[in-house]
């Protein structure tokens, strides 16, 4: 897994090599991991062949409205084919179930700082004593990062070993050609075979399975917005798909109650890029003066760095 550096260096941060399973940890609240996020994580996993699980941590301190659109994202990616944990770290709730699939294995430990990696590490290595983060009341956001990646071999007879890397702020879309994005996005790529054309872009097409299950509910948004953002990302604004931002949202609302608490808005800003080129919609420039839309060139800067802020801010 490699991390390239978000400054101009060009560089790139090997974050960790044989990885047998990469765990991304995410939170509903305190800070939220946006789905886009978590989309971005699983699709470069699977670009570079690494098994992917999620592990939803916090558990122990969701709302009623958090906990229901936890277990409705953990459906859906269980649902693709992706093991879901629900634990927390702080109590150790569901930690044994983790641990389990954990042993003999290389295992690589993700995540936004403030996710509770450090309390998880504790956890599943009590020799560790890493330094639990204290999360920042006024900003919801981890004081201590970690800032090189660290191996620890797990306890137990098991074997195996975690690596703890540096918390992500943001995940790219390098190396990456925007015909391969559907082949890292699983469910999208199993329903792109029934597509009437070969060379569908899942945006506009007449006979597109993939817009057909979306319509059907069949498709999750999130996943189909994280697909966008990628492709757009990549590729601009492909002809056709200007009014995909209201649309997703659109699909968000009517999907049903879970999804009305999933906050699309780092998704959806940058797949809002009307006819003329300004942006719109995305909550953050809502308030601001109206930015001029990023030029080409700032557009391939941004995807041969890799690592963007915006993924991850949420
Ligand atoms: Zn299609």
């Amino acid at each position: 897994i490699v991390r390239k550096a978000s400054n101009l260096s060009k560089q790139s941060h090997i974050l960790a090599a044989n990885v047998d399973l990469a765990l991304l940890v995410v939170t509903m609240a305190r800070p939220e991991t946006s789905t886009t996020f978590i989309d971005r994580f699983l699709a470069s996993a699977e670009a570079y062949r690494v098994p992917t699980a999620l592990v939803f941590n916090k558990m122990d301190d969701l709302s009623e409205e958090e906990r229901e659109r936890a277990d409705y994202l953990m459906a859906i990616y269980s649902n693709i084919g992706y093991t879901c944990y629900a634990v927390s770290a702080l109590n150790g709730d569901g930690i044994d179930a983790l641990t389990r699939d954990m042993q003999g294995r290389i295992c690589l430990l993700a995540g936004h700082s403030g996710v509770g990696k450090s309390t998880l590490l504790n956890r599943l290595v009590p020799e560790a004593h890493a330094k639990t983060a204290q999360v920042s009341e006024a900003h919801g956001t981890g004081m201590h990062t970690t800032t090189f990646s660290e191996l620890f071999d797990l306890p137990g007879e098991g074997g195996g070993s975690v690596i703890d890397i540096p918390g992500i702020k943001g995940f790219g879309t390098f190396n990456m050609e925007r015909e391969e994005v559907a082949h890292f996005f699983r469910d999208i790529f199993k329903l792109s075979a029934n597509c009437r054309f070969g060379n569908c872009t899942h945006t506009h097409e007449p006979g597109c399975a993939v817009l057909e299950a979306l319509e059907n509910h069949q498709l999750a948004p999130t996943r189909y917005a994280s697909y966008l953002s990628v492709v757009f990302k990549i590729a601009g604004p492909l002809r056709g798909a200007v009014n995909v931002h209201s649309w997703c949202e659109h699909k968000v609302e009517t999907a049903g109650p879970p999804f009305r608490g999933i906050h699309l808005t780092d998704a959806v800003s940058q797949v809002a890029v009307p006819r003329g080129g300004h942006r719109q919609g995305g909550g953050e420039s809502r308030g601001a003066s109206p930015k001029s839309p990023r030029s080409h060139a700032e557009r391939a800067v941004g995807q041969a760095e890799g690592w963007d802020a915006e993924a991850g801010a949420g």
